[in-house]
């Protein structure tokens, strides 16, 4: 039985946080504290990871992204890829921040890894260390490299852009994806920062940066289906493709298809939902995999129609992106 919400909408994609370690303090994300983590006991196990996938599975999900935290910290992340390719998932794709690709990127293909999203929010090495808090771009450059030399595609490089930091650096990324012949996706901001310091006037607004790229290049739409989250452009004169990704300016959860399994184990209908919903608990309490399969069925109906960030009343996520899994 797919998986449905009051609205209609079908739920076919799946992101799975498995771990919210991360190897990064990037300054939009997570705050410097390096123990900002919970305890690895809270984490699910691999086991229990993968039953929950199985059971998603038996209920429609199709394509699955698995992300963190940083995914490729948590040991043992290429042998539960391997085991989302034999549940039969259409589409496993991993997001990373790329410090570990270089290194890892063989594992992950054999492991059945299909494509791969690599955060970079600046080219400039000082500026990069502002942002993410280390001295990392050198190895996430070669991570892209070694992405782009592999099997892997598409590869999509994503840079959130917060006014007054990286946005000076629209056309240099647009460049970036010109020359590498890869897609860069530009993300608005979002108040899922654990400091806190979101507000709007740093949101840099897709429609400002498909201008400032249109006024060099001729940018050619490419049809997206409506539950994609990115707006895609290629360049008319030659390689390489931009996304928008508008969350806050130009909403989509009218056509949302995702529900999201945090590495403590809950399930969230939204990135913005007010509460999740004990997955962990039922697992370690002995529920079978039908009553799991009707408790999710019953969370999904609930899903939240659209997120509220640009209603008066909103309330950010009592959980930061880092522990709820992008
Ligand atoms: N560690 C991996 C990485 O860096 O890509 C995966 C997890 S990270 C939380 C997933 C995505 O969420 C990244 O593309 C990151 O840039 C994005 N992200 C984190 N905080 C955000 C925020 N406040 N607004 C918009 N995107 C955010």
């Amino acid at each position: 039985m797919p998986l449905h919400d009051k609205f209609g909408r079908q739920i076919t994609d799946l992101r799975i946080s498995v771990t919210d370690r991360c190897n990064f303090r990037c300054v939009y994300c997570r705050s410097a504290d390096p123990e900002n983590h919970v305890d690895s006991r809270e984490l699910l196990t691999w086991a229990e990871l993968e039953r929950l996938a199985r059971v998603l599975a038996g209920l429609g999900i199709r394509k699955v992204r698995v992300t963190g935290g940083e995914p490729l910290v948590r040991d043992g992340v290429e042998d539960f890829i391997a085991a989302l390719r034999r549940l039969g998932f259409a589409d496993i794709s991993a997001t990373t921040n790329g410090h570990l690709l270089a290194e890892r990127c063989d594992r992950l293909v054999r492991a059945g890894l299909d494509r791969v999203n690599i955060s970079l929010d600046s080219l400039d090495a000082g500026k990069f260390q502002r942002i993410t808090r280390t001295r990392s771009l050198g190895k996430v450059m070669a991570g892209v490299d070694a992405a782009q030399a592999s099997p892997l595609r598409p590869v999509k490089v994503n840079a959130v852009l917060v006014r007054g930091i990286n946005d000076d650096e629209i056309e240099a990324f647009a460049e970036f994806a010109r020359e590498r012949d890869l897609t860069m996706r530009f993300i608005e901001f979002m108040p899922l920062d654990a400091d806190r310091h979101w507000t709007r006037e740093l949101v840099v607004p897709a429609a400002e940066v498909k201008r400032r790229i249109e006024a060099r290049w001729k940018l050619e739409e490419i049809p997206h289906e409506r539950s994609e989250t990115a707006r895609k452009f290629r360049f008319a004169d030659g390689r390489g493709e931009i996304g928008l990704v508008a969350p806050v300016t130009q909403p989509f959860c009218g056509f949302c298809s995702r529900i999201r399994l945090t590495a403590d184990g809950k399930l969230r209908t939204c990135l913005f939902s007010k509460e999740d919903r004990d997955l962990k608990s039922r697992v370690r309490n002995g529920a079978s995999d039908a009553e799991l399969a009707c408790y999710i069925q019953s969370v999904v109906e609930e899903k939240e129609e659209g997120h509220r960030i640009n209603e008066p009343d909103f309330v950010p996520p009592s959980r930061t992106m880092v522990f709820i899994g992008g």
